[in-house]
C-alpha cells in the first residue's frame, strides 16, 4: 500500500515563500531542455525491445517498459488507479476520485516540451513515456477494454461523475481519441466525457466531430496566463510546437461548437504572470460562456521548471478567491483593483460578502468540469496535483473549519501585504 504521495528527492527548501507576494517573472526562468540523444528520441528504446504488454503496467523501474499504443491502451491518474481497484493505496482525507483522467500513450510520447510539465519530450533520455511523473503522480498505463469494463458494469460504484481524455500532443491523438470516446458512449451511459484537447494538432472540424460524437465538455489547456510565458514555457522558449493564437482560435471554436457552460480552460498560477494577467483570462473565459479551472504552480519533479518555486500561498488563494467571484457570483474584474504590478489589492466587494464566499470554502476546492453533486464542485478532484498533502492547494474534499481558518489566514497575509506595498507606492509618489 502506498499513499498518493509519491517518493521523490526531496524539495528545494523554498524559504520566503510567504513573504513573496508573487512568483515574478525574472525568476520563473525554464532551463534550456538538453540535447536527447539519436537511440532515445521517439520511443527507440521502448520500440527496440518491443516487450508486449500483459495486463495493468505500473511505472516500475524493475522491468523493462511495454510497448503500449493507444487506443488499445491508456494511462491514468494513481487516483483512477485506486479508486477502479487497480491499484492499492490510500489517498489523504479522501477516498476516491469523482474523476477519470485518462492519457493516451505512445511509445513516442507527448512531442510538446512544455516546461512545467512531467510528461515533456527533453525527459526522453532520462525516463520512458509510459514511466513519467504528471502532475505528481505516476500514471500505470490499463488496456481501454478493461477500463470499460469495469466501469459499464458498475465497478465504480458510481463514483465516478465524469472521465476525461487527454490528448496530448501526438500524430495519432486526434484519431485515436475519437475511438476511445466513440467506444466510451456505446457502453458507458452515465459517465459523460470530457476532452482535454490539443489545440496544435486540430481543426474547428475536430472539435465539432467530438461534439458529434458524444463529447459532454471541452477543455483546452492554455496554462500561461499571457502569450510572454506561454512562449517561454510551452512554445518556441522551448523547442515547443505550441502557440498562444492556436491555442485561442480552439477555445473560441469550443464556445461556438460546445456552447455555454460545456467548455473551459486550464489556467496554471505562479509562473511569472501577475494576477491581473490570470483574472484578465478568466473574466475573457467567462465573457465567452465558459469556466476557468486552476492549478497552483508546483515544480514538478524531472520537468525544466523543477529547480523554482512553487506559488506562494497568498497569491493562489488571492487568485482562487478571485477567480471563483467571477465564475460563479457574476463579479467582474473592472470591480477589482491591482497595484502598478498588477496585484490584486482589492476585491471589489463588501467584506461581510467575501466573508461568506471564504467561509463556504468552495472557492479552494480543486476546479474543473463538474460532477453531479453541484455546478461550481469539480469531478475532476485531482488529490494533490499541485502540492504535497501537508500544504494543500486545490483541497480535493469539502474543507473543515481548519481548512477555513488557514485559508483566511493566507488571503488575509495577501492582501495585507499587498495593500501595504501599494501604500508605500501612493506614498512615494
Ligand atoms: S502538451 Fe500537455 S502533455 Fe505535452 S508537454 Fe505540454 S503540457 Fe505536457
Amino acid at each position: 500500500m502506498s499513499c498518493l504521495e509519491m517518493p521523490r528527492s526531496p524539495v528545494p527548501d523554498f524559504l520566503g515563500a510567504s513573504e513573496r507576494a508573487f512568483n515574478d517573472a525574472t525568476a520563473m526562468q525554464p532551463r534550456a531542455p538538453a540535447v536527447v540523444p539519436a537511440d532515445a528520441r521517439n520511443g527507440a528504446r521502448v520500440k527496440t525491445q518491443d516487450v508486449q504488454p500483459e495486463g495493468v503496467y505500473r511505472p516500475n523501474f524493475n522491468f523493462l517498459t511495454p510497448n503500449m499504443r493507444s487506443p488499445e491502451y491508456v494511462q491514468m491518474s494513481t487516483a483512477a488507479a485506486i479508486t477502479l481497484g487497480l491499484m492499492g493505496g490510500y489517498m489523504h482525507r479522501t477516498s476516491c476520485t469523482r474523476c477519470l483522467n485518462l492519457l493516451l500513450t505512445y511509445p513516442e510520447g507527448c512531442r510538446a516540451n512544455c516546461a512545467y510539465c512531467g510528461l515533456a519530450r527533453h525527459r526522453e533520455a532520462e525516463r520512458n513515456y509510459a514511466d513519467r511523473n504528471f502532475i505528481r503522480v505516476d500514471w500505470p498505463a490499463v488496456p481501454y477494454d478493461q477500463v470499460i469494463d469495469i466501469v459499464a458494469a458498475g465497478g465504480d460504484r458510481g463514483r465516478f461523475h465524469r472521465m476525461c481524455i487527454s490528448m496530448i500532443t501526438h500524430p495519432r491523438s486526434d484519431d485515436d481519441t475519437r475511438i476511445v470516446l466513440r467506444k466510451w458512449v456505446e457502453r458507458v451511459r452515465h459517465v459523460p466525457v470530457s476532452i482535454l484537447s490539443n489545440p496544435t494538432t486540430m481543426t474547428r472540424l475536430d472539435v465539432q466531430e467530438l461534439k458529434n460524437i458524444g463529447a459532454d465538455i471541452f477543455t483546452v489547456a492554455l496554462d500561461a496566463c499571457n502569450r510572454d510565458v506561454f512562449d517561454r514555457t510551452r512554445g518556441s522558449g522551448v523547442q515547443s510546437p505550441h502557440s498562444w493564437d492556436k491555442y485561442w482560435e480552439i477555445l473560441h471554436a469550443a464556445a461556438e461548437i460546445f456552447g455555454p457552460e460545456r467548455f473551459g480552460a486550464h489556467l496554471i498560477v505562479g509562473m511569472g504572470e501577475s494576477d491581473r494577467d490570470v483574472l484578465t483570462q478568466v473574466q475573457t473565459v467567462r465573457d465567452l460562456g465558459g469556466h476557468s479551472h486552476m492549478f497552483a504552480f508546483f515544480p514538478e519533479r524531472g520537468s525544466l521548471m523543477d529547480h523554482l518555486p512553487p506559488v506562494p500561498r497568498p497569491q493562489w488563494r488571492r487568485i482562487q478567491l478571485a477567480r471563483y467571484l467571477i465564475d460563479y457570483r457574476s463579479h467582474r474584474l473592472e470591480q477589482m483593483r491591482f497595484d502598478a504590478n498588477g496585484t490584486l489589492i482589492d476585491f471589489g466587494l463588501p467584506q461581510d460578502e467575501i466573508d461568506a464566499v471564504i467561509d463556504a470554502g468552495t472557492a479552494f476546492r480543486t476546479s474543473g468540469c463538474p460532477g453531479k453533486e453541484a455546478d461550481d464542485i469539480s469531478a475532476c478532484d485531482r488529490p494533490y496535483g499541485d502540492s504535497p498533502p501537508r500544504d494543500i492547494a486545490s483541497y480535493p474534499f469539502r474543507l473543515n473549519r481548519n481548512d477555513i481558518r488557514k485559508a483566511r489566514r493566507q488571503i488575509d497575509a495577501g492582501m495585507s501585504s499587498t495593500s501595504a506595498a501599494a501604500a508605500t507606492v501612493s506614498r512615494s509618489k
